[in-house]
């Protein structure tokens, strides 16, 4: 999609010059990356699932053809393709080939439903729907085709996955531009990247977002790519690396601290899923040597990384901080252990392998880049705030969004006017032997983060509050030893309080993702407001701490 698309925030023209001039942003598509990767190392594993292995070359010359195939159904540069898949390995040739089409990748996840999909769908016109066939429980394709009878800017349904060969329901992407001959396809895939620019928009990222609509952060090619090849660098990486990654390969860290970061090295992708357990043996087999454990994995990581030993060099832990015990069991591997903060809109900080161990365990580290720029102010108002002081954190840089796609108003409040953006996150600058480090101290936003997944409070109510019983609704986070946050409700009701399974029922009627659905329901015949008269959220998150405690002496 052109940068100069009116919906599209643009870098300031003096900081966009800044960025170009120290080298950071290239001039490059993504598309024209990987070719120049395929060219170094073809026949290095580029990515590796259970499903299968693609050399670069595999990978290059597929993702060619099924780009040409396509341009033959009609599909053309700058549209929106939303993605709904897993991880496995067919799931990154169609990125490869999406990209290669010019078409702009939709960071959706296979966890979505008509809620999500729907306003996200309508919110960039996106023309084809890319999904997974065959996912246990629940028929996406089926979903995607439903979803396209209503919305007319929907052209396609294609499919990754174990499609059956006659199941013509949707494109198999696979095999789409079999028939075209290599030579033809990487013919009309270079003229389509020659009218891209390398500032124009790659891919959409799905915010975590903080209020009920959902946002999108557009990701422009010569940015995202280069903060993939810094995060390469900062980890130390050549091709030699075998880089495991559990979590969604779709969310923002998978793309750019697995997917891209590896592949600007010439390094291998190992894909498991959500069950590292059960990921265990494949990240064994391939000898992996890097792996990013999320929060959803901080219970099973000290069981399941020892028998990753002999291969394994380095751990980053991500997404809340780090026990004592876990930071420490990791480290009894003799492995570099270091921890990664980041957000789908840009900043990434992580510990430097050189930093003291105190600022390894107790930090997230360093910016990324060195033209990265962080400011801790007031919560919501504009003063800076003194190192050691908990504050907001808002940031800017060469990999930072401008701004949301097609949003201007909530632009506005989203970033400080010298275009800063308002994380959201409380933090702190700790000084350890005298380096400014990061420290992560809560947040203002209303999130629950579900092991890695954010779960906006707002939204939930929203569509809690279309149940003709239920009056009132106050979503909060629940403390939880495996995922770290469960969502829990407040509720007030009309008339009886309702089981949980007509809850249930109504967000499915709804169309919301069951991961965001509240696993506690706690009825009260009024909500705690504080003496403003605002619904008082602390005095709730207090009030189940509480009773989780009771509970659990109890037991
Ligand atoms: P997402 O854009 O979905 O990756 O979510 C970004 C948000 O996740 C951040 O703004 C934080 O609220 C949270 N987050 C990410 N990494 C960490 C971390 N290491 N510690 C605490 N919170 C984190």
């Amino acid at each position: 999609m052109k940068s100069a698309d009116a919906r599209v925030p643009q870098y300031r023209p003096e900081d966009a010059a800044r960025y170009r001039a120290a080298g950071f942003w290239g001039t490059r598509t993504i598309a024209d990356e990987l070719r120049r990767a395929a060219q170094a190392t073809p026949d290095a594993s580029a990515v590796v699932s259970v499903e299968g292995t693609l050399t670069y070359r595999q990978l290059d010359e597929r993702a060619d053809r099924i780009a040409a195939g396509l341009h033959g159904l009609g599909l053309r540069p700058g549209e929106p393709v939303l993605f709904q898949v897993n991880n496995r390995y067919e799931a990154i040739l169609g990125w490869y080939a999406v990209l290669k089409a010019g078409l702009v990748p939709v960071c959706t996840l296979a966890q979505h439903r008509k809620y999500e999909i729907e306003q996200i769908s309508k919110l960039t016109g996106a023309v084809a729907h890319l999904v997974e066939a065959k996912t246990p429980k629940f028929d996406l394709v089926e979903f995607a085709l439903d979803h396209a009878r209503e919305h007319l800017t929907l052209r396609h349904v294609l499919a990754i996955g174990d499609h059956d060969e006659n199941d013509a329901r949707a494109r198999r992407i696979e095999t789409l531009g079999a028939d075209i001959a290599p030579a033809v396809a990487r013919t009309l895939v270079d003229d389509i990247q020659a009218q891209i620019h390398a500032e124009d928009v790659a891919v959409f990222q799905l915010s975590g977002g903080t209020t009920g609509v959902p946002k999108l952060i557009p990701r422009f090619h010569a940015e995202y790519w280069y903060n993939a090849k810094a995060w390469a660098a900062a980890l130390g990486w050549d091709a030699s690396a075998r880089v495991a990654h559990l979590i969604p390969i779709i969310h923002n860290a998978g793309i750019v601290c697995a997917l891209h970061a590896a592949h600007s090295v010439g390094a291998t992708v190992v894909l498991g899923t959500a069950d590292m357990a059960a990921s265990a043996p494949l990240l064994a087999r391939e000898r992996v040597t890097d792996i990013l454990v999320g929060h959803g994995h901080y219970v099973a990581a000290p069981e399941v990384l020892p028998s990753l030993k002999g291969s394994l060099k380095r751990v980053i832990l991500s997404g809340a901080k780090p026990s004592d015990a876990l930071f420490d069991s990791v480290e009894a591997l003799g492995v570099k252990v270091g921890q990664l903060f980041g957000m789908g809109e840009g900043l990434l900080t992580m510990s430097r392998w050189d930093a003291p161990e105190l600022a390894r365990r107790t930090t997230v580290g360093t910016p990324l880049s060195s033209l990265d720029e962080m400011k801790i102010l007031d919560p919501n108002g504009l003063t800076e705030l003194p190192d050691g002081t908990v504050g907001e954190l808002t940031c800017k840089g060469p990999y930072t969004t401008p701004g949301y796609f097609d949003a201007q108003e909530h632009n506005k409040r989203a970033f400080t006017p010298d275009g800063f953006y308002r994380t959201g996150d409380l933090a702190k600058i700790v000084d350890i032997e005298g380096t400014r480090h990061l420290s992560i101290e809560g947040r203002i936003k209303d999130l629950i983060n579900r092991g890695g997944e954010k779960i906006n409070a707002e939204e939930v109510e929203l569509l809690l509050g279309r149940h003709p019983d239920i009056l009132e609704a106050a979503v909060i986070a629940m403390p939880d030893e495996r995922l770290g946050e469960r969502a829990c409700a407040y509720l007030v009701s009309r008339h009886e309080p309702l089981s949980m399974e007509q809850v249930r029922q109504h967000l499915e009627t709804q169309g919301l993702a069951k991961f965001k659905w509240p696993e506690r329901l706690e009825w009260r015949k009024g909500l705690p407001r504080s003496n403003v008269n605002k619904v008082d959220k602390k005095a709730m998150r207090e009030d189940i701490k509480r009773l989780l405690e009771t509970e659990a002496a109890s037991r």
